[in-house]
């Protein structure tokens, strides 16, 4: 792995180094500014990582991650896109303030792995890499996968649905479960969908991945249902599917073949401008729904669906995106945020879902504000099926 640190102060710079070396980075460059990390860039090609300071002379975090991010690949000081794998930004102000620069890395087409506060430690530092790390292989996370090698890779049934808990926030019981595609490469371990969802959806090769992903886990809910029943299973289906007319029945086909009630399944579409806009989309919506579909509106808060949308399309489950939950409990805006997306929710007649739970203080966040669901760390991590089932078995006293 080769990292470019970019951090105006010496002491600061050659710290962040020496931790990067002991968490066993290969090559680790240095840059005192915006300005240098983009000539080393120019100069000695493409890095796995940048780590850069928010506040540099010259060229700051801000500027630099503008002229590395694809959106203004037309600028003088811009590198070539695709030049950095991933960006942590350090920074010693306010958490709401980065969640903004956040925001702002992912508009520009960069990929944030996270930030750190300073002072800067060897546990923060290995936290965020972490993060990262422990869903994708640890070996080379940053490595691209090009669409053939992950249709082989699926081909070969190499491709698992992980499945991580939802939980009722009113019972604490297990309601269900949203499958996630993981997949077992044999050179770099356990791969995350980072890797090879947007490379499939760009190819418009993404159904491949669905449909294996509906299979296992209508499969798995078929099963799990022995044990509780009304459990579902929750599904993610990239918004282009609904493009295809063809789609609610082949979707149906899957779910009957494994023997499974469609009212166990729902079906998660990230929040965006597009859903429920067009005829093929409304119609796929509609059809899902009357079959008995649950149909879920995933990363709410972080897309443009307008009010209008969520009231004409036939959704009936509303998740809060992790980004207004995870440590936000002491936040009054984010709390508004949560209160106002679930009173919408029971509004509109949608259950609500609270993700990125990762401590008791969001837990008991979206309790206070009414939210019917979590998902989170705080409950559980995503596990592979057999895991799952043995989670289920020792909640509902079986062992
Ligand atoms: P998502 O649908 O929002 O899924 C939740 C993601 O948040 C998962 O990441 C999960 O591991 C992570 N997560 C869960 N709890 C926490 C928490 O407490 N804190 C934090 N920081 N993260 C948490 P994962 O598995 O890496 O999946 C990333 C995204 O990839 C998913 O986001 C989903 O959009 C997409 N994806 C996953 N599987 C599929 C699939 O089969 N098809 C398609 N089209 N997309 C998929
Ligand atoms: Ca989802
Ligand atoms: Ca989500």
């Amino acid at each position: 792995m080769v990292v470019l640190v970019a951090e105006d102060h010496d002491f600061q710079r050659r710290t962040l180094v020496r931790m990067l070396k002991t968490l066993g980075a290969k090559e680790v460059l240095e840059a005192k500014d915006g300005l240098e990390a983009l000539t080393i860039l120019k100069q000695s090609g493409p890095v796995d990582l940048l780590i850069c300071d928010l506040d540099m002379e010259q060229m700051d975090g801000m500027e630099l991650i503008r002229n590395i991010g694809q959106a203004d690949s037309v600028g003088a000081d811009s590198v070539e896109p695709g030049s950095v794998g991933a960006v942590i930004v350090l920074s010693g102000h306010e958490r709401s303030l980065l969640d903004t620069v956040a925001k702002m890395a992912r508009a520009y087409g960069v990929k944030l792995l996270g930030a750190i506060d300073k002072p800067l430690t060897l546990d923060r530092l290995r936290n965020v890499l972490d993060v990262h790390g422990q869903q994708v292989a640890a070996a080379e996370p940053w490595h691209q996968f090009s669409v053939g090698e992950i249709l082989d890779g699926l081909r070969l049934g190499q491709f698992d649905a992980f499945f991580q808990p939802k939980v009722s926030l009113s019972t604490g019981q297990v309601a269900g479960a949203e499958a996630l595609a993981r997949w077992h490469h044999p050179e770099f371990g356990l791969v995350g969908p980072i890797a090879f969802v947007p490379p499939l959806e760009q190819a418009g090769e993404i159904e491949e991945l669905t449909f294996a992903m509906l299979g296992q886990a209508a499969a798995a809910c078929r099963q799990w249902a022995e044990l509780k029943s009304g459990i579902s299973v929750s599904v993610n289906i990239s918004p282009t599917s609904l493009d295809d007319p063809g789609l609610a029945e082949r979707i149906a086909a899957v779910t009957s073949a494994a023997g499974l009630d469609p009212r166990q399944m729902i079906l998660e579409f990230t929040e965006t401008a597009a859903i429920g806009n067009t005829g093929v989309t409304l119609e796929n919506l509609v059809r899902l729904r009357m079959r008995g579909f649950g149909l879920s509106i995933d990363d709410y808060g972080t897309g443009f669906a307008s009010l209008q949308q969520l009231q004409l399309a036939p959704f009936s489950e509303l998740k809060i995106d992790r980004s207004f939950v995870t440590g936000w409990a002491d936040n009054p805006s984010s709390r508004a945020i949560v209160e106002t997306s679930v009173q919408m929710a029971r509004q509109l007649g949608f259950r609500s879902v609270g993700e990125g739970v990762e401590t008791e203080a969001d837990w008991n966040m979206l309790k206070d504000a009414g939210c019917d669901m979590a998902q989170g760390y705080f409950i559980a991590r995503p596990m592979a099926q057999a895991q799952f089932l043995t989670f289920l078995m020792q909640e509902t006293g079986l062992t």
